[in-house]
């Protein structure tokens, strides 16, 4: 997957990009991010790319020349059209199946605006979707494309130290994740559970599964509606409830 973004501020995105587990895929070739300064496409002196609204509105909005000449570039210098993402408070949110759905991509091209926003028909042209990271305004679009670039590139193979192990974290199959637990077994007088010691795979994984659907119910329960839930797992659901109301 190559992942191409439109910023002004390339070396802000560059320092994440380049740590830890992405920045270790990256290395490795397992993905290309290439982070391009729009104000390099700007077409006057002083490399200026935004300008004053025509709503008569306070602030600065980026212009969609220099934006649109950075996507330009980025299509010539592939010779192919990349999915263009504009992060934008106005899009859909980002969810789980959202970053499974871009994973198998090819090309992104990310936009990320900042100031009061970019001039709307640069959307209109080159666009494919808008997407949120949530129901709030930032003041740029660098951590939105981190956010989604970061969630993206971790189910790529090979970026995970353990193959699938995004698979059983939470979102992938519409739950939460078990409790997890590691050295030392007792500590400040808790112990980890029994049967996570005992080297029983498959009791292990029906606890885990039980501990999955219980952790939704109690911190998110309103994700449990959009489950698929078996006949088994609405009876682990009602025993819980009932032992619950019993203590
Ligand atoms: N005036 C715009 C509006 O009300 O819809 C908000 C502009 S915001 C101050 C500047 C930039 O930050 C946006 O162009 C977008 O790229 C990014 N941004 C802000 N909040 C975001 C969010 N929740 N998700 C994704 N991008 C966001």
């Amino acid at each position: 997957m190559r992942i191409d973004v439109a910023t002004l501020f390339p070396e802000l995105m560059e320092e994440y990009l380049s740590a830890s587990v992405i920045g270790r895929a990256r290395a490795k070739g397992i993905f290309t991010a290439e982070c391009h300064n729009i104000r390099d496409y700007a077409f006057n002196k002083h490399r200026r790319v935004d300008d004053t609204p025509y709503s008569e509105r306070q602030g600065m909005l980026m212009q969609a020349e220099p934006i649109y000449r950075c996507w330009r570039a980025v299509c010539d210098m592939q010779k192919a059209q990349p999915y263009v993402i504009y992060m934008s408070p106005q899009g859909r949110t980002l969810t789980q199946k959202k970053c499974i759905e871009l994973s198998r991509k090819d090309r992104l091209f990310i936009l990320c605006g900042h100031y009061e926003g970019v001039d709307n028909r640069v959307i209109e042209k080159i666009v494919d979707e808008e997407i949120s990271i949530g129901d709030y305004v930032l003041t740029g679009g660098e951590l939105p494309a981190l956010v989604l670039i970061d969630s993206v590139a971790r189910m790529l193979d090979g970026v995970l130290a353990e193959e699938d192990g995004f698979m059983d974290e939470s979102h992938y199959n519409g739950l939460l994740e078990y409790p997890q637990y590691t050295r030392p077994e007792v500590w400040e007088g808790m112990a980890v559970p029994p049967l996570l010691l005992s080297g029983h795979h498959a009791n292990i994984a029906k606890w885990r599964h039980e501990q999955s659907l219980i952790t939704t119910l109690e911190k998110r329960p309103e994700l449990l509606e959009k489950c698929e839930l078996s006949d088994e797992d609405l009876a682990i659901i009602h025993n819980y409830m009932k032992n619950k109301q019993s203590v």
